[in-house]
């Protein structure tokens, strides 16, 4: 079995990953607030943690493994969405909730095994306030519910602050119901236009961080294993989720390995409206380019470093994929049965997730196809969907040189030139088309058993255009 290490935030350490129980691997993930399209940034924690998925089913067994992505479908910016658009909020979040499983789909990520949506767990969430206030741990003021963050002494362990470092770093105005700055709302009161729900405390909608706790604890568990997100959600969302859940739920552990990728930057800069660098994947796909391409540039940077998203690396993972797909062309869809995942890329992804490191590995399997195929699809490319949408999209791009039939031809040629300059002695024609070839971007491999003719990142067809 594939040792699995993380770096777990919590210990700020790499550790080998125990599950709790390998018969049922437990994984949850915050998932994206719906009222908009995903831009790039939000598909980032979307690839990492479908690459641990893919890694914990390989290791655990596909049935073994539970993964768990809310989607947040109340929320203040969704209400302030609502009236601006004049559209009732339900058609709101059903749209933007399809739109990102499509686009996620197109960056070839699975869909967990449970999606929940925070309107479906109100009663929970309402269940678990009460108990928290009946532990001590929060209280009621006003129509709202805060947690009292003094009565969890672990309070900002996980982001290693205390509760003074965060008063003193804060710049919000403290609401006159609080106890505490720091407390943080549980429940709040929601105006009669407002979505809301009866609660013990009035006509009311929860607050963002009591989510992820009831819908963590209905569907995992009191304890589970791993808990993801983005680096930004480590403070306040991801320490409120734990001092809620194990000020609830004082005898289980909550999550034991959390996880949080880096965030995502676009050419050197922080993605924003203002720098009018923003933009969605949807954009981006709509553009032409491939949603594999993203997938393979986000998998080429560790999850942990932040990722710069250019141009140029988005043109360099077409041309690699460009050179898979042309070397598997050929191949029947259907992936060999015996198929077992090389050790080595195992390993790698083990290895908390280096998965450039992955590719690399996979990229170096051009001369046995099957297998690139194989575990090019381990890792969510060259997937059937994305074969037959874009190998068309490739074959127009190497101008029909794209079927590596028509380089082996060239490759033949080549070598009747090259015997036929044996005999003559003369080589001016064999030197000629060979610089026309590796001018294309092609690597030319001459052996005794012939010429292999093998596409480069920069391999450009129409630079072939002509010859014969
Ligand atoms: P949100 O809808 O803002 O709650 O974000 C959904 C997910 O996207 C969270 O896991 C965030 O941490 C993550 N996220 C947001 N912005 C970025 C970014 N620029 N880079 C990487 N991850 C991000
Ligand atoms: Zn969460």
């Amino acid at each position: 079995m594939t040792t699995i290490k993380l770096h777990n935030t919590r210990t700020r350490r790499k550790e080998v990953f125990t599950p709790i129980d390998p018969d049922n691997v437990r994984m949850y993930v915050c998932g994206p607030t719906v009222y908009d399209r995903a831009h790039l940034g939000n598909a980032r924690p979307v690839v990492v943690f479908d690459v641990l998925y893919r890694l914990l089913r390989e290791t655990y067994g596909a049935d073994h493994v539970t993964y768990v992505r809310n989607f947040t479908d109340v929320d203040d910016k969704i209400i302030r969405r609502a009236e601006e658009s004049g559209r009732p909020i339900e058609q709101i979040t059903a749209e933007t909730t399809q739109w990102f499983l499509d686009d996620m789909g197109a960056l070839g990520a699975l869909e967990p095994d449970a999606m929940p949506r925070a309107t479906e767990f109100i009663p929970q969430m309402v269940a678990m306030i009460e108990d928290l206030i009946a532990g001590g741990h929060a209280y009621a003021a006003e129509g709202h519910v805060l947690f009292a963050v003094e009565s969890y002494k672990s309070y900002g362990a996980l982001s290693g602050r205390t509760v003074d470092d965060m008063i003193a770093g804060s710049r919000v105005e403290v609401a006159p119901y609080k106890r505490n700055p720091m407390d943080f709302v549980l429940w709040k009161p929601s105006e009669p236009d407002q979505p809301g729900w009866d609660s013990p405390w009035g006509r009311g909608r929860p607050g963002w961080h009591i989510e992820c706790s009831a819908m963590s604890y209905e569907l995992l568990g009191d304890s589970f294993d791993i808990h993801g997100g983005g680096n930004d959600l480590m403070f306040p969302h991801h320490e409120n989720e734990i001092a809620q859940s194990c000020c609830a739920h004082p005898k289980g552990e909550f999550a034991r390995y959390w996880l949080h990728n880096e965030m995502l930057q676009v050419e050197g800069k922080k993605m924003s409206k203002s720098l009018g660098n923003f933009f969605t994947v949807r954009d981006l796909l709509d553009q032409g380019i491939p949603g594999e391409v993203i997938r393979f540039v986000f998998l080429s940077t560790h999850y942990r470093k932040p990722m710069d998203w250019t141009e140029k690396k988005a043109k360099q993972a077409e041309a690699t994929l460009q050179n898979w797909m042309m070397a598997t062309v050929d191949l029947d869809p259907v992936p060999s049965e015996e198929f077992q995942p090389n050790p080595k890329l195992l390993d790698a992804l083990g290895d908390d997730l280096n998965t450039h490191l992955a590719l690399t590995i996979v990229n170096s399997m051009q001369s046995k196809p099957q297998d690139l195929l194989d575990h090019a699809r381990f890792m969510g490319l060259l997937s059937d969907d994305v074969r037959a949408n874009f190998k068309e999209h490739y074959l127009s791009m190497a101008h029909g040189f794209g079927a590596s039939a028509e380089l082996a031809e060239l490759g033949l040629a080549l070598d009747q030139l090259r015997k036929e300059a044996m005999e003559s002695k003369d080589f001016s024609k064999v030197d000629t088309q060979k610089k026309v070839l590796i001018a294309a971007g092609l690597e030319v491999r001459m052996s005794k058993d012939g010429v292999e003719l093998v596409p480069g990142p920069n391999f450009d067809a129409t630079k072939l255009e002509g010859l014969e």
